[in-house]
């Protein structure tokens, strides 16, 4: 192994630095860094470490590019995953918006290729950090063609897009279980074979339980009154 020295003003090192360091000899910061062109982690001075980061920076944002560009003929043909990673890759939020849209109008595609005429819109456990326009939304039944903005409309100002989900299955009106709206088939299935519902269930055994207790302890309470 070679001898370390300063970056700066040469002087021999008593070993090789791990992190940044003060040279003793001549009072300069030493830096411990790599570049994307060598990943061996050396002593810099503090330009050759500032320039290392540059290089490093401009590297992952090269990369990010690239991987945009890959990712762009797949997602705009309709690729699902494509779409996710477009999203994951974007910042600008009106870009964000119009990959969302696009999601949001594949799964309503896929949902009438199999057959679904109808989706409940849901946001499930997100449901408190929905703008109140979406709030509106949550729950509520669309036909499977009207469109992406029938599920993020124009006027939504979530600080978190995508939350609202649509599915094929429609909560019943007296709560005991989902319809499969599907055409052809409007079998209704228990909550508890839901797959996707897991916070809503929870929420309401969570409530049935409540409810249960409180019977209890009224009934409790009135038979010590009877005493
Ligand atoms: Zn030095
Ligand atoms: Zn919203």
């Amino acid at each position: 192994m070679k001898t370390p020295l300063c970056p700066s003003c040469k002087a021999v090192l008593p070993k090789l630095p791990q992190r940044k360091t003060k040279c003793k000899a001549c009072g300069e910061y030493m830096f411990v860094k790599s570049t994307p062109d060598n990943r061996e982690k050396r002593l810099m001075t503090q330009a050759q470490a500032d320039a290392a980061e540059q290089a490093w920076t401009d590297r992952y944002e090269r990369e990010k590019v690239e991987t945009r560009a890959q990712l762009m003929q797949p997602a705009l043909a309709g690729d699902r995953n494509a779409v996710l990673r477009m999203i994951a890759n974007s910042q600008d939020p009106e870009e964000l918006e119009r990959w969302w849209l696009l999601l949001i109008e594949i799964d309503l595609a896929k949902l009438a290729r199999q057959g679904v005429r109808t989706v409940q819109l849901t946001a499930g456990k997100a449901r408190d950090r929905l703008c109140p326009v979406c709030r509106a939304l949550d729950q509520s039944i669309i036909g499977v063609g009207a469109g992406a903005r029938a599920v993020m409309p124009e006027n939504c100002t979530c600080s978190t897009k995508g939350l609202l989900s649509v599915s094929g299955w429609i909560k019943q009106p007296n709560g005991s279980g989902y319809v499969d709206m599907s055409a052809g088939s409007t079998r209704s299935v228990p909550p508890r074979q839901m797959p996707h519902r897991n916070e809503e269930r929870a929420g309401v055994s969570w409530r049935f339980t409540l409810v249960v207790f409180g019977m209890l302890f009224a009934l409790l309470a009135v038979a010590g009154m009877l005493r």
